[in-house]
């Protein structure tokens, strides 16, 4: 693979020109002290003309460094960055996202002969071309999306000109003074007078604490804006003054206020700080801030969950296959009561994983129109499987509008609803629809050696009844509520129950019926108990009791009618041994009308299978 540096992309950024993804070469890279922060690097790159020592690298890229994959003579792609201007007129370009295209070794070298830029002069731009000239679309990053919150879902693409996002270096705030708006990237614990400009993506609700040094009250909110995110906490005073002014997705000037490294332990936001709001904060609203994108998420598939530890917090999109009912629970820590509904989603990865909403927002859910839904901020739980429990920081958009919602909804409509889809999680309860039925034939239950091991199987069928045994089908019973044991006829009239230890003067007919089913390749016995077998036979087991002391025909007859009929069997297997014969026992749990509708779906679906392997 051969790479060409962006010859002129140095210059052009300087003079704020629309540059995208610039190949460039790191010529060394330089930790610069901060205190107790994490450590910033500055970069010297070149674009094969041009050197520039201001490149900073945004911090959530310091592993490149530090593993050293970013190092002297490497090539890199630029796939975002931001140009900030300093006080005294000087720029920075901090490097928000870029890819490593040949490592250093690969390299060995500098390329060209590049001289220092010069700011201020505009060297070098009429003989050197930017060699990546920007995309007429605006770029689609890995696999991000930008939805608006919940509120008023829209798509933003990212700006196109990274220029005008960070160009303006002071703007009059409504209060009056200028005062310098400063990426969200660039905000560190030594500065204490800045201003930014910040959608806000996230409002939690106004929460309390009590402990032995007090109680108090805080919200806390997450920030956007074209650099980077960060959250930001009010606490007592300043929760009550802030919590009725800030609005989600609504855009504001906030000014002043305390930055500390952030706990990752309870938040996803990328970012190595956090603001605490002070007296000195203002927030005041922004209405010229289209360009600024709105909740980003990182998708991660519904398959990959499996192998993503327990306690990530993830971003995942899925279609609501199924949905619980709401219930309520009570807190331990607090005693108090909560809702909380389960949604199962699935995606293109053909798996389901169910996720837990809680409160406002697992009561108002609706999802009987099978909604595409976005969560933001989920934390994985190895609960059963894996799951997802949506936090109070998380965000849920429904519907939202943006590409990857659109086709996810296009591709579930067309094939994806017919997908037999297997559940990574196994909460109690159980998908209502669809999810753990697994579905066999029954040649494949004998060929899959199901209920041979120590534990008993399950599985789910279509079979056609070919034959009753109506030989000891039914058994008198003890009459007692809940007791089903075979009395003893102690021909005095008299019917005794060994486990009740009693003598009834009669008894109620209890059914089990053996059953043979087929499907298309083969056939199995199975054991029909009560329930079962009055479905399958059409008739209760009283009726037929007394059908069969006085009307052998009509007994017959019913016996006759239920052959051929074909119904849903679910069936527990499992290995029992009489007699030092070992022999596959099988019982039917559950008896139903065919389904014809998901039965057909499940064929269209192993029809497409088989037709791709062929
Ligand atoms: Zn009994």
């Amino acid at each position: 693979m051969s790479v060409r540096l962006s010859e002129g992309a140095i210059a052009a950024i300087m003079q704020g020109e629309n540059i995208s993804k610039p190949v460039l070469q790191v010529i060394n890279t330089r930790a610069i002290a901060t205190g107790n922060g994490p450590p910033r690097y500055r970069v010297l790159m070149s674009d094969g003309v041009n050197t520039l020592s201001s490149f900073m690298l945004a911090t959530q890229l310091n592993s490149l460094v530090e593993e050293e994959r970013l190092a002297a003579h490497c090539i890199c792609q630029v796939n975002r960055f931001i140009v900030n201007s300093l006080k005294d007129g000087r720029r920075v370009v901090i490097l928000m996202d870029l890819d490593v295209l040949k490592t250093a070794d690969m390299v060995g070298g500098n390329i060209g002969n590049p001289v220092p830029y010069n700011e201020g002069q505009g060297q070098q731009r009429s003989s050197a071309p930017a060699a990546n000239p920007a995309p007429s679309k605006p770029q689609q990053q890995n696999g991000n999306l930008s939805v608006a919150g919940s509120a008023a879902p829209k798509y933003h693409a990212p700006s196109k000109q990274f220029g005008k996002a960070s160009g303006p270096s002071s703007v009059k705030t409504p209060g009056g003074s200028q005062s310098k708006v400063v990426p969200i990237a660039s905000l560190n614990p030594y500065q204490s007078k800045w201003t930014i400009c910040a959608r806000v993506t996230q409002k939690g609700q106004i929460r309390t604490w009590s402990n032995s040094r007090g109680e108090g009250k805080l919200f806390s909110i997450e920030l956007v804006d074209e650099s980077g995110e960060i959250r930001a906490t009010a606490f007592n005073d300043q929760a009550d003054k802030f919590f009725p002014l800030i609005e989600l997705n609504k855009v504001y000037y906030f000014t002043k206020g305390n930055l500390k490294t952030a706990n990752k332990q309870y938040t996803a936001v990328k970012n190595d700080y956090e603001i605490t709001f002070t007296n000195e904060t203002s927030v005041v609203p922004c209405d010229d801030a289209r360009h600024l994108p709105s909740v980003q998420f990182e998708f991660v598939s519904i398959s990959d969950l499996e192998n993503t530890p327990k306690d990530s917090i993830v971003d995942v999109i899925g279609i609501c296959k199924s949905y619980e009912d709401v219930t309520k629970i009570t807190v331990k820590s607090n005693n108090r009561e909560v809702s909380k509904r389960n949604v199962h989603l699935m995606d293109t990865s053909g798996k389901l994983v169910t996720a837990t909403l809680w409160g406002v927002e697992a009561e108002k859910f609706d999802g009987s129109r099978q909604p595409v839904i976005a969560i933001k901020g989920a934390r994985v739980s190895d609960f059963g499987g894996r799951s997802l429990s949506v936090l109070s920081s998380s965000t849920v958009v429904i519907n939202p509008d943006s590409p990857e919602a659109f086709k996810l909804r296009g591709w579930f409509d067309s094939e994806g609803q017919l997908l037999e889809c297997a559940s990574i999680s196994d909460v109690r309860g159980g998908p209502a629809t669809g999810g753990n039925t697994n579905w066999k034939t029954l040649f494949e239950a004998k060929s899959e050696n199901l209920g041979q091991g120590d534990k008993a199987d399950y599985f789910s069928c279509v079979g056609t009844v070919v034959h009753l045994r109506k030989e000891n089908c039914m058994y008198q019973a003890c009459p007692s509520q809940d007791c089903n044991k075979k009395v003893i006829d102690q021909q005095n009239g008299l019917y005794r129950c060994e486990k009740c230890d009693r003598e009834f003067p009669d008894f109620k007919y209890r059914m089990m019926l053996l059953v043979t089913i087929a499907d298309c390749l083969e056939y199995q016995w199975v054991t029909c108990f009560q329930e079962s077998a009055e479905f399958i036979l059409g008739q209760s087991a009283a009726f037929l009791g007394e059908l069969k002391e006085k009307n052998e025909q009509a007994f017959e007859e019913v016996f006759q009618n239920a052959n051929f009929n074909t119904y849903e069997f679910r069936i527990r297997v499992k290995l029992e041994t009489y007699n030092d014969e070992s022999r596959i026992k099988a019982t039917a749990l559950d008896v139903k009308p065919v389904n014809y509708r998901e039965y057909s779906k499940r064929l269209i679906t192993s029809i497409r299978k088989n037709a791709q392997l062929g």
